[in-house]
């Protein structure tokens, strides 16, 4: 097993956190070799990716899906996927919620925020997030247990750290005012390769790390 396994996860560790091993693209011997190493806990940004190594693999993998999710795709991970972090839309809130029913299940997921300075489609604002969280529907099998971001592609680490800053800020506003004695709206998914050392210090509690992990893609 390479070094760094061992020396991010410990650090990742030591900090609180939970390391998820982001092994998109990467062949399952390599998934199964940082298994036997002791990681539980792994992430795939394609569903289709996900339901073909999954099954492949021993049950008590974590499997975390990370990226952008359809609405249609939704019922073909929801018997198994342990967390999704990039909910956009409430719209995919309830298209989860009705397939966790089905297999009588409550998944826990993440709001994807959109902190970075990049266009993208993805992720609500702050606003919205407000908008939205102030008049939610009573959900019975979506848990809502966190925030998500990314921050801007950049090599400028005072920009990465003052997003993530915010990013914690406003997951504190949240908590108080639309989660208050709920005790499952605890994580803030923020950190890759490049910057998941900046993450942690902002309060991070959970790091998705590729790259360092598995080498590059
Ligand atoms: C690929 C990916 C990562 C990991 O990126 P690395 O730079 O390889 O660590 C983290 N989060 C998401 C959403 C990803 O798609």
């Amino acid at each position: 097993m390479n070094d760094n396994y061992r020396r991010i996860s410990a650090a990742v560790a030591a900090a609180g956190a939970t390391l998820v091993a982001v092994s998109k693209t990467k062949p399952v011997d390599a998934i199964r070799e940082m298994y036997d190493a002791g990681q539980r806990d792994f992430g795939e940004n394609k569903v289709q990716e996900m339901q073909e190594k999954a099954p492949q693999l021993p049950d008590d993998i974590r499997w975390h899906l990370i990226g952008h999710l359809q609405r249609n795709k939704v019922k073909y991970i929801a018997s198994y996927v342990h967390m999704i972090h990039a909910v956009d839309s409430p719209e995919l809130l309830a298209e989860i919620d009705k397939q966790a029913a089905r297999v009588n299940r409550v998944i826990p997921v993440l709001l994807q925020v959109h902190i970075a300075e990049e266009e993208t489609k993805f992720g609500f604002d702050a606003a919205e997030l407000r908008a939205f969280l102030g008049d939610r529907p009573a959900y019975q099998n979506v848990r809502i247990s966190g925030l998500m971001g990314m921050a801007t592609f950049t090599d400028d680490m005072t920009q990465v750290r003052k997003e993530f800053h915010g990013l914690k800020l406003l997951f504190d506003e949240l908590k108080q005012t639309y989660f208050a004695g709920d005790e499952h709206f605890m994580h803030l998914s923020m950190g890759m390769s490049s910057d998941y050392e900046i993450a942690l210090e902002e309060g991070s509690t959970l790091v998705r790390i590729g790259t360092l992990l598995f080498g590059a893609r």
